[in-house]
């Protein structure tokens, strides 16, 4: 996946990863290991499968350096 908007929505939830701004870190890996990932350019992506708690992906959206993970809940933006 090249760069531009990663957005993924599961029922009342919605994540979105501005991959352009995102400078591989991996912090939110760390928080959210069920979440998100790496791709092959050390760029963050929205894993498949189940994901962590809300509490764990907002953690790992303000552990971000550049803020490039947005979290939406039905609809409303959660972080940041
Ligand atoms: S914490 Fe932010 S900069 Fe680091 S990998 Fe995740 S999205 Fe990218």
């Amino acid at each position: 996946m090249a760069g531009g908007t990663q957005i993924v929505k599961r029922g009342d939830l919605e994540i979105r990863i501005v991959r352009n701004k995102c400078i591989g870190a991996a912090t939110c890996v760390v928080y959210a290991p069920s979440t998100f990932d790496l791709d092959a350019d050390n760029i963050a992506i929205i894993k498949n499968g189940d994901w962590d708690k809300l509490e764990k992906i907002v953690a790992a959206a303000q552990s971000c350096p550049v803020i490039a993970i947005e979290v939406y809940e039905k609809g409303r933006k959660i972080y940041p």
